[in-house]
């Protein structure tokens, strides 16, 4: 098997359990040629086995960790990790609620490089690492014996993979998909979801307790979501009793996706409390500011605005400019469900942000509730990366 020796003192994070292995971290790699994705050994300086892991020969992210025993990575020890991954779900019962959940979190789920989705009976595949790319196949086919489902759609089409040297690459890698959209269930709401076109791999599943009880205070409320994308938030508004829903976002295709949505669930949603407005939301908080509009309730669910550390400070002003307008739309007693999705930015940091926003909006704010991520993105203990949705519920004073 192939070896990189790390640097002297160089194993401490791999002794915390933590998969990545940076390129600074590295003295020697035996043979550097290697395919892409191949297993190597990590080494301590004294030659000390530490983990077995996958070799991205272009990334600063040189190897990511398997296992840390000295056990064979093949078909079986694969095959193991899906079976953990799914037990995960059915301890935590998230199909009593859905049958759209997230099968495999990558890190989370000691698979780096793999996001499993599964909607109904399709599971959408992303392929994000050298390493995932050299097991891809037969993850693909353990997928299918394990869970049953025939059919696997892949969206292998983020920007990370040109850090690894991957292409993007979209479409079927197993079974017969002949529609790209199909319908879930999400807490007894239906939903249409585009497996080929839609964000991420369609839906946002990650927000799903929260939109569930986002709704539950939205009774008899002006609500305005903003970046609404499909509508997850809204539907969930009006089907829980919300006086006026006005959903906001800049994609067409999404707001017309929301369109359909609604009118799917028109037995719990009454379409004319809705508004869809296509736009920025930071241009018409704005607009709604001058404009002495006010609302009940908004819901921020942005974009990643902070991929990584490095972007913290502009995206903390971004952040802080949507809160702060918000807080001011507001009325009183009025409730801002607030979200950030970015990995550059912590829980404390985040906190901090919202609460400088309702200082300069001259407002008293109170945080009722502290939101995450669903239980089928979980998060290894040892690589909070894994952990990147955080939330406030806050009440206007
Ligand atoms: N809350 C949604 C997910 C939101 S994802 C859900 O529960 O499904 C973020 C959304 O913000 C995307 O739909 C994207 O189109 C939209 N978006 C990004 N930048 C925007 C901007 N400046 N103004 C309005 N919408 C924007």
């Amino acid at each position: 098997m192939m070896k990189i020796i790390l640097n002297a003192g160089r194993e401490k994070s791999l002794l915390r359990r933590h998969p990545w292995v940076f390129a600074s971290a590295i003295k020697n790699v035996d043979a550097p040629s290697a395919a892409s994705g191949s297993t190597v050994d990590l080494l301590s300086s004294e030659g000390h086995f530490l983990a077995r892991a996958s070799y991205s020969p272009t990334s600063q992210i040189r190897a990511r960790v398997w296992t840390f025993n000295d056990e064979p990575v093949d078909k079986e020890f694969f095959r193991r990790k899906i079976r953990e991954a799914i037990a995960l779900r059915q301890m935590s019962k998230v199909e009593s609620h859905t049958n759209a959940y997230r099968l495999i979190h990558a890190e989370s789920d000691g698979l780096p490089g793999f996001v499993v989705d599964q909607y109904k009976d399709i599971l959408v595949l992303q392929s994000t690492t050298a390493g995932s790319e050299f097991w891809k196949d037969t993850v693909a086919d353990l997928l299918i014996e394990e869970t049953g489902i025939q059919n696997i759609y892949e969206r292998s089409d983020v920007d990370v993979r040109e850090l690894e040297g991957l292409k993007p690459i979209t479409g079927i890698l197993r079974g017969t998909i002949t529609n790209s959209q199909l319908q879930i269930t999400e807490y007894d709401l239906k939903f249409n979801v585009d497996i080929q076109h839609g964000h991420k791999t369609g839906f946002y599943l990650d927000q799903r307790a929260n939109r569930h009880r986002a709704g539950e205070f939205a009774k008899d409320r002006d609500v305005l979501n903003c970046f609404c994308y499909t509508g997850g938030f809204s539907i969930q508004a009006l089907a829980n009793g919300a006086k006026s829903v006005l959903s906001v976002d800049s994609s067409a295709d999404a707001l017309s996706l929301l369109e359909e949505n609604i009118a799917l669930n028109r037995v719990r949603v009454p379409a004319d409390r809705h508004t869809s407005l296509e736009g920025d939301v930071f241009q018409l908080l704005r607009k709604f500011r001058d404009e002495n509009r006010s609302f009940d309730m908004i819901i921020l669910d942005p974009p990643k605005f902070a991929p990584t550390a490095a972007h913290a400070e502009k995206a903390s002003r971004a952040y802080k400019d949507i809160n702060l307008l918000a807080f001011k739309l507001l009325r009183h007693g009025g409730i801002l469900v607030t979200f950030s999705c970015s990995g550059g930015i912590d829980a404390a940091l985040f906190q901090k942000i919202v609460a400088s926003a309702a200082l300069d909006a001259g407002v008293d704010a109170t945080i009722t509730e502290h939101l995450s991520q669903g239980s089928d993105h979980p998060v290894s203990l040892h690589f909070p990366e894994g952990s990147y949705l955080k939330g406030l519920v806050c009440v206007k004073g």
